[in-house]
């Protein structure tokens, strides 16, 4: 057998979606030699284009969780980055609903969690049904810093700063596998587009898989205690002839923010995403899943019927089992640093520019 080509590199970036592009782009500036691979012919094809597209104002985490912190920074920043950049957005703001009094508590615990996590543009605002008279709700709170965004433009613009700092993006490159030594990782790929492999032998590895992450942070560390669970979401489009200028959510459920209904940027209706465990990477949409969906937009939107809904597409949230926040783990084996960028998942896209930063510091730290 051929021996394989080995490479040397500072440090190599595994994912080319929104978190491992914007992971790049930081990291350029802090390395002359950083790569990032990505298994895909193009960036951001998996979590990262299959989503809602919102920019979370950050209500609904806990108090000083990761989640809170990137969530709020990160919107701030992602905000500045569009206006600079002159990509495309919409602060249109949205909509929080109850539908029982128990709901109504629940909202509250939201108005009063963005109090405290320092979201202070929060208000009760009952003016809705006159602005929309087909919604049914009992009360509502609006945020007006929640907005819409053209994401594909934003993380292709991301991928562009990252190759002009110096940056280099090999796709239809997979990691297949990771050993330690003490000149780094040993990192085997595969290059797809010619069915071969070799060895990226890096000091600082970054962990952004998204939905392969857990593997990929085992074959890290073995130590690794974290397990995934995929949740499935949904969207359907909605075909009717009304018309939104907010995002309109319900209160949210355990495992989302609620089916919501989202306006795009060309002024459509989407409504989702739903929420269930999956075991397999799957994106077909479930017909039998339909009746569920619909029964969960009418509790809002009683007017709603089957044939006002078509099939959109769906994304799979990369949770962690029995941890909700995101965790960024970085450590050394023999000198050498990986983070891993583990449980990304909602408010990932708004986050991503605060994450980066995070993991920069990060890298900082170990290595001082
Ligand atoms: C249904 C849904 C709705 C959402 N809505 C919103 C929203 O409105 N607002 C918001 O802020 N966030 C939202 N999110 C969250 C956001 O989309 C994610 O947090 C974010 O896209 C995750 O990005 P990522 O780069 O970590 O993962 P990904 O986009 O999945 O990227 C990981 C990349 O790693 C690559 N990869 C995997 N294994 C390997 C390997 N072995 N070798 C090389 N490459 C590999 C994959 O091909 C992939 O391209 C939503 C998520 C879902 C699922």
């Amino acid at each position: 057998m051929n021996k394989l080509e080995k490479f040397e590199v500072d440090c190599l970036v595994i994912g080319g979606g929104v978190s491992g592009i914007a992971i790049g782009r930081e990291l350029s500036s802090k390395f002359d030699n950083i790569f990032l691979i990505e298994k895909n012919y193009q960036i951001a094809q998996e979590t990262s284009s299959r989503n809602s597209e919102v920019i979370h104002a950050g209500m609904y985490y806990d108090q000083g969780s990761l989640k809170s912190k990137l969530c709020l920074r990160g919107k701030e920043l992602l905000y500045h980055y569009l206006k600079e950049r002159k990509i495309e957005f919409n602060r249109c703001g949205k909509y929080i609903l109850s539908a029982t009094d128990e709901e109504s508590e629940t909202l509250n615990s939201i108005y009063e969690n963005g109090l405290i996590c320092g979201v202070d543009d929060l208000t009760y605002d009952n003016s809705l049904k006159s602005k929309y008279p087909f919604l049914e709700y009992k009360e509502s709170i609006f945020s007006p810093s929640t907005g819409i965004f053209d994401s594909h433009s934003f993380i292709h613009s991301l991928s562009r700063d990252f190759q002009s700092q110096g940056g280099n993006i090999f796709l239809g490159n997979e990691t297949i596998n990771i050993n330690q030594s003490n000149e780094g990782f040993e990192v085997l790929v595969e290059d797809k587009n010619n069915d071969t492999q070799f060895v990226v032998i890096a000091n600082v590895l970054v962990n952004s898989a998204g939905l392969n992450a857990v593997h990929i942070a085992n074959l890290i560390n073995e130590d690794n205690v974290y397990q995934e669970e995929y949740v499935k979401g949904e969207y359907y489009i909605y075909q009717g002839k009304e018309k939104l200028e907010h995002l309109i959510y319900p209160t949210p459920t355990e495992n989302s923010l609620g089916l919501h209904a989202t306006i795009d940027l060309g002024e459509g209706i989407r409504f989702g995403p739903s929420a269930y465990v999956v075991e397999e990477i799957d994106y077909s949409l479930s017909i039998e899943h339909k009746l569920q969906f619909l029964k969960a937009v009418q509790s809002y939107w009683p007017g709603i019927e089957e044939e006002d809904l078509t099939p959109g597409y769906s994304g799979i949230r990369p949770k962690l089992k029995g941890v909700s926040d995101f965790v960024v783990d970085s450590g050394t084996v023999n000198n050498n640093q990986y983070v891993n960028v583990l449980g990304y998942a909602s408010p990932g896209l708004t986050s991503s520019l605060a994450l980066a930063i995070e993991v920069s510091n990060r890298i900082e730290l170990d290595l001082s």
